[in-house]
C-alpha cells in the first residue's frame, strides 16, 4: 500500500514540471496554476496561461516612491529593490524612466486592442498580450525607457543604448529579468522586448541567470 502510494507520488512528480516539454506557442485561455497574490514569483503567464479578470494586487504604490518621475504603479514588495536599481543606475550615470507598469485586466484589453488597430491582429499577438495573459497584471512587470528618450519600442534595439545596455547587464542583481530576450521568440512566444522586465526577487533572478533559461522555461519547470 505504502509502496504503491510512493510510486504514485513519484509518477505524478515526474509528470508535472521538468518531465514535460515546454508547450508550443499556441493561443489558449487556460487559468494559470498559481493565482494567489503571494504566488507572484511563480505565476506562469504566456499565450496559453492567464490570470482571472479579478486578479489585482492590493499593495500597489507609485514608482515615484522609488525615485522615478512616473506615477505608474507596482507592488510594494518590490519597492526596495526598484529603488536600489534606480540608485545604482544613477550612480553609473544612467537615467531610467518607467513607461508602463501595473495594468489591470480591463486596461490590458484596451492596450491589446490599440495594438490590433495599429498593426493588425497577427502582429499584435506577437508584441502584446491578450487581457489576462500580461505580466503587467501581476504588478511586478515594468517597461523601462531612457529618461531622455522615447518609448523603448520606438527604437531599433533599446538594449544597445547606454541605459538599455546597463539594465541588461545589471537588472538581475536587483531581482529583475528580461522576460522576452533576443532570439528566443520560439520559446517565449513574443518578439524581443529589451524594455520589459519582470521582478522575481534576487534569489530567483540569480538562479535564472546561472541556468541560462528564459523566464518562461524556468517558470514552466517551477509549476
Ligand atoms: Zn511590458
Amino acid at each position: 500500500m505504502f509502496f504503491r502510494l510512493s510510486i504514485l507520488i513519484f509518477l505524478s512528480s515526474t509528470i508535472s514540471g521538468l518531465a514535460q516539454p515546454l508547450p508550443d506557442c499556441r493561443y489558449d485561455d487556460v487559468p494559470t496554476y498559481h493565482q494567489e497574490l503571494s504566488d507572484w514569483q511563480i505565476s506562469l503567464l504566456d499565450t496559453i496561461y492567464k490570470l482571472s479578470p479579478t486578479y489585482q494586487p492590493t499593495d500597489l504604490i507609485k514608482v515615484s516612491e522609488a525615485g522615478f518621475g512616473s506615477e505608474k504603479e507596482v507592488r510594494q514588495l518590490m519597492l526596495a529593490d526598484l529603488q536600489a536599481l534606480n540608485d545604482a543606475a544613477r550612480a553609473a550615470g544612467m537615467f531610467l524612466e518607467i513607461q508602463s507598469a501595473f495594468r489591470s485586466y480591463g486596461y490590458q484589453e484596451q492596450t491589446f486592442q490599440s495594438w490590433v488597430n495599429q498593426d493588425g491582429l497577427e502582429a499584435a499577438l506577437k508584441s502584446s498580450a491578450r487581457a489576462g495573459h500580461s505580466e503587467h497584471q501581476l504588478g511586478t512587470a515594468i517597461d523601462f525607457r531612457s529618461a531622455s528618450g522615447p518609448a523603448a519600442w520606438e527604437l531599433e534595439d533599446w538594449a544597445t543604448t547606454p541605459e538599455g545596455a546597463w539594465l541588461k547587464e545589471h537588472a538581475w542583481q536587483y531581482g529583475f529579468v528580461m522576460s522576452y530576450p533576443k532570439n528566443k521568440e520560439a520559446i517565449t512566444c513574443y518578439i524581443y522586448e529589451p524594455w520589459h522586465y519582470r521582478y522575481v526577487g534576487r534569489e530567483i533572478a540569480q538562479k535564472l541567470k546561472d541556468s541560462g533559461l528564459s523566464l518562461r522555461e524556468w517558470l514552466w519547470q517551477a509549476q
